[in-house]
């Protein structure tokens, strides 16, 4: 994961219908992959699942969910950066196990 959204987050749900790995939550709700339910990653806001965000490599040049934050909520996490050969590779693992 090297996008992560932070507490300007007012939960309005704009990105999650921009994202084409379907890796973005509503607060409280599981997260899935490969249709198992895992326990949600943040109780008071919108999160991504770290899991499934590729940084929209392998769909777009640029992250989606970045420019659809009307608060600026969603940012590039700097102790998370992972090569472009590694995000395509978690590509490639959902499209065999499913978004
Ligand atoms: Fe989804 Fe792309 Fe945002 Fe990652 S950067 S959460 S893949 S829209």
């Amino acid at each position: 994961m090297a996008v992560l959204i932070n507490d300007e987050c007012i939960a309005c749900g704009a990105c999650e219908a921009e994202c084409p790995n379907n890796a973005i939550y509503e607060a409280d709700k599981p997260w899935v992959m490969g249709g198992v339910e895992y326990p949600s990653l943040n109780d008071t806001h919108t999160y991504i699942a770290p899991e499934k965000c590729t940084e929209c490599v392998g769909f777009f040049d640029e992250p989606q969910c970045i420019p659809a934050c009307p608060t600026e909520a969603i940012v590039m996490d700097p102790d998370k950066q992972e090569t472009k050969e590694q995000l395509m590779a978690k590509k490639e693992k959902l499209d065999q196990v499913g978004r």
